[in-house]
């Protein structure tokens, strides 16, 4: 059983990667992919764990992108994580949502909200990337929310009075970037109508003659009708599709390994990426 898409703390999920591959062992994953929001720092206690627990780790990257205002987020399998662009275009992602946290906090703060930036950031591990789902983690750490959903819902949103977007790289470039550093990408999501408009077939398209390798079509965001869409499209494109839980642990209700990818996709992933290797027990 393979999953290959989760987070940690040291993006917004709510368990240390150590503690995710354990989660994976125990729901049964004989492979688990850990992808943090633009960063890598989690890599190393994860490979660690994967290698004492003796399951399969294949270390990737959520990249945030951005198109015009809206969202895109690809999943980078086993790239070089000392790749000067790749390095570059995270840390800048990083800093600017740094920035940007600090502004949602403020204008929560001034419209009355309890909520300060103190409290937001004891809820970041130090060098971690920060989100969203830390300002809910502040809130209902004071108990002004019972969860990041109740938080997002009346505050954080996209549509929200409180947004702020932060510097994202265009999905094209980002997937230039991280063929270059030998990396595997894979549109994450597609169709998640959480996030607003889906993405549409002509930028995937674009994507891929770009160089993108797959799209993860079985995600819990997706409707049936999504699911067969991008599968579809995927055929047309020459693409593999993979499917994935977006685990963060208690952050959202998405269980490890309720989407799986198939064996023969992870070696395609393998054969394709020169970056890094999966850690192996
Ligand atoms: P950000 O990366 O700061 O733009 O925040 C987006 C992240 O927030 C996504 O990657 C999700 O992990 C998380 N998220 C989005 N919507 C929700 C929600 N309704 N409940 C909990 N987490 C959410
Ligand atoms: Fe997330
Ligand atoms: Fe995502
Ligand atoms: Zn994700």
């Amino acid at each position: 059983m393979i999953d290959l898409h989760t987070h940690s703390t040291a993006s917004d999920g709510t368990e240390a990667p150590a503690v995710v591959v354990e989660q994976a062992v125990r729901a049964g994953l004989t492979t688990v992919g850990l992808t943090d929001h633009d960063t890598t720092l989690g890599w190393g206690e994860a490979a660690d764990a994967a290698r004492r627990l003796g399951i399969a780790l294949v270390p990737g990257i959520e990249v945030s992108c951005s198109r015009r205002g809206r969202s895109v987020h690809l999943l980078a399998y086993l790239p070089d994580p000392a790749h000067a662009d790749l390095c570059d275009e995270l840390e800048r992602a990083r800093t600017s949502r740094d920035t940007r946290l600090e502004r949602m906090v403020e204008l929560m703060a001034a419209d009355g909200i309890p909520v300060t930036l103190d409290e937001v950031l004891a809820q970041v591990v130090e060098g971690a990337t920060a989100g969203r789902p830390h300002i809910a983690d502040a809130l209902l750490a004071s108990g002004v929310v019972d969860d990041r959903d109740e938080a997002f819902d009346r505050w954080l949103g996209n549509e929200g009075p409180y947004y702020v977007g932060h510097y994202a790289p265009d999905p094209v470039h980002a997937v230039r970037v991280v063929r270059s550093a030998g990396g595997v990408a894979v549109v994450a999501h597609a169709h998640s109508v959480t996030r607003g408009r889906v993405l549409p077939d002509d930028l995937l398209a674009e994507m891929a003659e770009a160089g993108m390798a797959g799209i993860e079509a079985r995600h819990r965001d997706h409707t049936p009708e999504s699911v067969r869409h991008l599968t579809d499209l995927a055929r047309g494109l020459g693409l593999f599709t993979t499917g994935s839980s977006d685990y963060h642990g208690a952050g959202k209700r998405n269980r490890l390994g309720e989407n799986t990818t198939e064996p023969e996709v992870l070696e395609r992933i393998e054969d394709l990426a020169t970056g890094t290797e999966v850690v192996r027990p």
